[in-house]
């Protein structure tokens, strides 16, 4: 049994409940549960990158990861390292060249012996030291005696003294230089080594010479002395791993090309006008597992010829954000918190009801019925925070509530930023009120990733100047447009009104904000201009998202459940979102209560439920009210 398939190790009930947040655990706490040793079978879904990770350990394969942050790329990567045989880690030394101080020789050597050869230089060298010294004071002295007794010549023996000293210093200086540096040192290393070389700079990679600023006179430091080792020399044996590799630059990425392909790579000065620029060391073997890891984009923009290498020679996986929701994968996430709660160290454990907070969660935020998130980093850091909250009180416990002023805690950048907005506006008198208004419909949209707003969308209809414009303002003047075309394809089946002999206004109200998109807001409008066009009033307790097509169906949108909680949040009753998104809706149960949904499938259904009253029978209303996605598509219209 490997990885996510060893099943989690402590008491479980016989009959499990389908719908039990622990997966049938029997546990007070995450004491009660054991962690896997190995990082391999610590690692919870991602079985295909597993596998495939336990596969090219094997075979000695590159592997290229694509997928999300926090869902265990490095994770995966430092797992590997503990597949791989131990016995072959090497020692590399680097050594003066007598021949050329710019060309330092480089020797290999099993582990563990490097520290050994080195040792008996230095005890070598500190054995003829003492000689020199020992015979440096004797010469002093007999220098000094003979000065003072014999000439009387005090200052002329000082001086000659003085001269013996610095020669037999300079002298000495070329027994350190048979000392060898200790590039590469695996004496006390229990795996094959992992290096990750995320975003260093060349050097860091590639290694490098550091400068020297006494470049002669006996004062230098030899060359072989400031040859420094880089991720590639210090990962050989092991693993290799690069996130974003596509920000690496050109000049490394093709430079990490031929320490894959010749498996040794020479040492130079990295920076070119420094004296280490002149010095290049023999070879250093660069024998690595290369594992890069990127999203999507990030693999589009990485040196092609590297990626066909390491896809050539390797292979290529798409990670998981999200797994399937059973008691198996819970009880896997209760000892993902166990995990967390032991490679931190400090933090106090978890009682059960806190761990089921955490696995609410791991659901909420997957976005998708059925489901928990595999964004993990993520999800760790929301244990950290209620541990240290628990830690803070100096509780024994971390509990469900310590959890819960976590999660109010740990809210991203945006949330908070889209909570002040709402505080903002509240002093704007923007919240919503009850009752009735033409033309002003609450629109939600999302910021960044995982936030919503309200919007508030006012439209305007005027009888043109200019033949029939649409006038609106700022970044979402392009989806105005298109939902206005689509809106007045729609009513000039059922009108003599021709908005295309009309203005019509849209403003959004305050979207002095960034980072709010528009796609989803194109029933707000539509349902806006409609309004101001009939002078019939739109609920002002009642938001909505959707997306419209031509033919007036309502299509779905990202983001629903932040977009509900933000209209909640806002003081709204009810809220209307795409049908298609209804197995998406997973709010919390705070709000639940606090609005009502309601999933529509055609813009008839949004007016039927936004707009006022019941009004004139044979109004544009009373027709669009009656009509369905059907009627419309073949045109006939009761
Ligand atoms: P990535 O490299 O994909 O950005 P990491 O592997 O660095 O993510 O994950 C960060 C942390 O999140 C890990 O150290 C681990 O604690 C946790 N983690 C991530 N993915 C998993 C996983 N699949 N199973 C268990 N823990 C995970």
């Amino acid at each position: 049994e490997l990885g996510s398939d060893v099943e989690v190790d402590a008491p479980i009930a016989d009959n499990v409940d389908e719908d039990d947040l622990l997966g049938g655990l029997l546990i007070d706490s995450t004491e009660d549960v054991s962690i896997p040793e190995r990082l391999v079978d610590q690692v919870i879904g991602q079985e295909h990158a597993r596998d495939v990770i336990i596969k090219a350990a094997k075979q000695r394969r590159h592997v290229m990861m694509i997928g999300s942050p926090g869902t265990g790329k490095s994770m995966l990567a430092k797992a590997m390292t503990e597949l791989l045989p131990k016995e072959e880690l090497q020692d590399v030394l680097v050594y003066h060249n007598p021949d050329d101080g710019n060309k330092p020789k480089v020797r290999t050597v099993p582990a563990g012996k490097g520290e050994q050869i080195v040792d008996a230089h230095k005890e070598e060298a500190r054995k003829r030291n003492q000689m020199r010294t020992f015979l440096m004071w004797i010469i002093i002295a007999v220098v000094l005696g003979y000065a003072l007794i014999i000439a009387g010549q005090i200052l002329l023996g000082i001086l000659a003294a003085g001269i013996i000293y610095l020669a037999f210093r300079y002298a000495s200086r070329g027994s350190d230089a048979m000392v060898p540096n200790l590039l590469v040192n695996n004496a006390d290393t229990t795996t094959a080594p992992f290096r990750d070389a995320t975003g260093g700079h060349a050097g860091a990679l590639l290694g490098d010479v550091r400068h020297d600023p006494f470049q002669s006179g006996g004062m230098e430091t030899p060359s072989h002395d400031r040859v420094e080792p880089g991720a590639i020399h210090k990962a050989n044996k092991g693993v290799l791993f690069i996130d974003e590799i596509n920000t690496l630059d050109i000049r490394s990425q093709q430079h990490l090309m031929t320490a894959i392909q010749e498996g040794e790579f020479s040492i130079t000065g990295q920076s070119e006008r420094s004296s280490g620029a002149m010095v290049q060391t023999e070879p250093v073997p660069t024998d690595f597992i290369m594992i890069a890891a990127g999203n999507l984009d990030a693999m589009e923009n990485m040196h092609p010829a590297l990626r066909s290498r390491i896809k050539g020679y390797g292979y290529e996986v798409y990670m998981e954000d999200t797994i399937e929701d059973d008691p198996e994968m819970r009880r896997k996430y209760v000892r993902f918190v166990a995990q967390e709660v032991a490679n931190d160290g400090r933090l106090p454990p978890f009682e059960a009801a806190a761990i089921e907070e955490i696995i609410l969660e791991a659901r909420r935020r997957a976005g998708r019925k059925g489901h928990l998130t595999l964004k993990f980093r993520d999800l760790g850091g929301l244990v950290r925070v209620a541990g240290d909250i628990a830690r803070a009180e100096e509780a024994e416990y971390t509990t469900r509530d310590h959890v819960l002023q976590a999660k109010e805690r740990s809210r991203s950048i945006e949330q908070q930023l889209a909570d002040e907005f709402i505080e903002r506006r509240k002093d704007y008198e923007l919240q919503v009120s009850d009752g009735y208004q033409v033309g002003r419909v609450n629109g939600l949209a999302v910021m960044g990733e995982d936030s919503g707003i309200m919007l508030p969308v006012m439209a305007e209809v005027t009888p043109t100047q200019s033949g029939g414009q649409v006038i609106a303002t700022g970044q979402l003047k392009e989806m105005a447009e298109e939902s206005v075309q689509n809106v007045s394809a729609i009513i000039k089946k059922f009108s003599d009104q021709n908005l295309s002999e009309k203005d019509v206004h849209i403003q959004f109200v305050q979207t002095g904000q960034s980072g709010v998109d528009g796609d989803s807001a194109s029933i707000t409008v539509a349902t806006a201009v409609i309004s101001a066009l009939e002078d019939v009033g739109v609920s002002q307790n009642l938001a909505m998202t959707g997306s419209l097509s031509v033919r007036g169906d309502v299509l779905p949108v990202g983001g629903v459940t932040h977009k509900i909680e933000a209209a909640a949040k806002a003081g709204c009753k009810t809220v209307i979102i795409p049908k298609a998104n209804e197995q998406d809706v997973m709010i919390e149960d705070e709000y639940e209560e606090m609005i009502e949904i309601i999933p529509v499938s055609h813009i008839s259904e949004v007016l039927e439920v936004a707009l006022e009253g019941e009004g004139d029978k044979d109004s544009l209303i009373a027709r669009l009210k009656s009509i369905t996605g059907s009627a419309l598509q073949d045109g006939s219209v009761a």
